[in-house]
């Protein structure tokens, strides 16, 4: 069973990786962005550990709202109202339960993924985090370890893609050959969720 603490953690755990991986994935912003990605999600992530420091929400649902409210109220770019969306209609989809288990947190992320996709409007294929957060849905009924490994593979994808949706499509075809850094901090969200888990 999965509790606060255990989502706690994988918050704690994605601002240590994001901190690591904020130089990558602003590079990766610069060639098809505006080259502030990292940076982005440093000071969403950032304040995210400090909300639940100072708020201790006491289940797993209280705790993904909040961390998705202050990721919508600290990121200025696409990317915060984007995950935070993400995080807070999975934490609402889980309720007001003290403890989840893995097939409930699936449905859930599952209904949080959907969120994502309504409010961008991108569809699988646009070279955006979808390409890496539905895989990863899909994979979570086997495991923790399936959803990082599909997450990955998803964000490596989208380097042949053309980017249909965010600041990347207005470079049309010139967008082909790189990497998207939504898709790849996707990776770094799921990586941590597995790292989490132990596996
Ligand atoms: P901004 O583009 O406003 O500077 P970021 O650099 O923080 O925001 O985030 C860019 C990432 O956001 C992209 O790489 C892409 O994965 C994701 N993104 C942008 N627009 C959308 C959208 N409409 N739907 C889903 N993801 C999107
Ligand atoms: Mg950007
Ligand atoms: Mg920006």
């Amino acid at each position: 069973m999965l509790d606060a603490d255990f989502f706690r953690r994988w918050m704690t755990a994605t601002a240590v990786s994001v901190e690591h991986e904020a130089e990558r994935l602003t590079a990766l912003d610069s060639p098809i962005g505006d080259a502030d990605h990292g940076s982005n999600l440093e000071r969403g992530f950032r304040a995210v550990t400090a909300a639940l420091e100072k708020d201790g929400p006491d289940t797993p649902g209280a705790v993904l709202t909040l961390a998705g409210r202050t990721l919508i109220s600290t990121v200025g770019g696409a990317s915060g109202p984007l995950y935070g969306t993400l995080l807070r209609r999975t934490g609402k989809a889980l309720g007001e339960a003290a403890e989840i288990d893995e097939r409930e947190f699936a449905q859930a992320l599952r209904t949080g993924v959907d969120a994502v996709m309504q409010l961008g409007g991108a569809a699988p294929g646009d070279k955006t985090m979808i390409d890496a957060l539905l895989p990863a849905v899909d994979a979570l009924g086997q495991s923790f370890a399936a959803a990082r490994s599909a997450a990955e593979e998803g964000a490596l994808a989208t380097t042949p893609l053309q980017a249909r949706k965010g600041r990347a499509s207005y470079l049309g075809e010139r967008s082909i050959g790189h990497q998207d850094p939504g898709a790849t901090s996707s990776a770094i969200l799921i990586a941590a969720l597995a790292e989490t888990a132990g596996e």
